[in-house]
């Protein structure tokens, strides 16, 4: 039988158990998928704790990537043995996951399993962050909150590319080493520096045109103050925890900004921004434009410590579990 991480009751990390599954096969518009490597995602954690809820016992993990074993009824376009990737089945953190079409992509040659499994989830978050919720133009100042993460070092690179400054803030040495290679102009170690005093000092007193938070509570009000008048906040996630609710005056009082908190289902919504996100992106790796760092290889048996490892601030770019 094959092994899949499933969650009986919510938790922490102890909540992730790795266990026999029964065997699956593909139903109407289903595809059953060998897993490469499964993507780590934050959104994981949300879902084994219950931030999120989910109905229970269920299989967790969203993204991964791997070779087509089976295909089921009133699939067009994909058969046995493609190389797939995707961002959002349910149940990926497993040996065979079942992957509706819809959301499969076939990975292109030249881009490996584990790039691919590390990319799109991450990868068609920051693409829709600077291409289409703030589109950065050339010459702005954008500030990347936790930008040596998974999605931080896609932001920095993606939003480089459209010609913006970028500040980056971190909490360690070696995460402002890395946001740095990866474009960032400035670097504010936020934890222990008033990023929003210094966010004003490296802009002389205007603000950013853009906000991308992913951290949450810790970060929501000094991302306000770093604003410029009509600014965006993108509050993207809550790796610190949930942002308490909002009186919309603070908006006003912040210069007429925008707060908006978007995710990935509502800019991947058809199929043709999906595959024009996706093969964007592919594009990117393949030409070298892009980089993707694996900032960790755990496997399958050892997802706790991956989770642990997330929540503890201690990783860097993209984890993998590998089956
Ligand atoms: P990261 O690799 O960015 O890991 C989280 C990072 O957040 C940490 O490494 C840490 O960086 C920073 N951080 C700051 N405070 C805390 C804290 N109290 N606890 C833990 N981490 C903290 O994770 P991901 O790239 O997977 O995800 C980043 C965010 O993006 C998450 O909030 C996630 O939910 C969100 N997301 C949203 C999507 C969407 O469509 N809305 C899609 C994908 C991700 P440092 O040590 O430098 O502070």
């Amino acid at each position: 039988m094959p092994k899949a991480v499933v969650v009986r009751a919510t938790g922490g990390p102890e909540a992730l158990e790795h266990t026999e599954v029964e065997a699956k096969s593909p139903g109407a518009g289903q595809l059953l998928v060998e897993v490469a490597a499964a993507g780590v995602n934050y959104i994981d954690t949300y879902h084994r704790s219950g931030l999120y809820p989910m109905p229970l016992p269920f299989g967790l993990g969203l993204e991964g990537a791997g070779r087509v074993v089976g295909v089921g009824p009133e699939v067009t376009g994909f058969a046995e043995g493609d190389r797939v990737a995707w961002a959002s089945a349910p149940g990926s953190y497993a040996e065979q996951a079942v992957v509706p079409a819809a959301v499969a992509v076939p990975v292109p040659e030249g881009v490996a399993d584990e790039t691919a499994a590390a990319l799109l989830l991450q990868g068609m978050t920051a693409h829709y962050l600077v291409a289409s919720t703030y589109p950065v133009r050339d010459g702005d100042t954008v500030l990347v909150h936790a930008a040596a993460g998974g999605m931080g070092l896609l932001l920095v690179q993606l939003a480089k590319a459209r010609g913006a400054r970028v500040i980056g803030t971190v909490s360690t040495e070696a995460k402002e080493a890395l946001a740095r290679e990866a474009g960032a102009d400035e670097v504010i170690r936020y934890d222990r520096e008033d990023f929003a005093a210094r966010t004003r000092q490296l802009t002389d007193g205007a603000g950013v045109a853009a906000v991308y938070d992913g951290v949450g509570r810790t970060t929501f009000d000094g991302s306000l103050a770093s604003l410029k008048p009509r600014g965006v906040l993108a509050l993207y996630g809550a790796a610190s925890g949930p942002v308490p609710p909002v009186d919309p005056q603070r908006l006003n009082q912040a210069g007429a900004v925008y707060l908006t908190r978007p995710s990935l289902t509502w800019y991947t919504a058809t199929r043709e921004e999906l595959e024009w996100r996706a093969g964007e992106l592919f594009e990117a790796v393949r030409s070298g434009a892009l980089r993707v760092r694996i900032g960790g290889r755990y496997p399958l048996a050892e997802a706790r410590r991956a989770h642990e490892d997330l929540e503890g601030r201690r990783t860097t770019g993209k984890l993998l579990l590998v089956p």
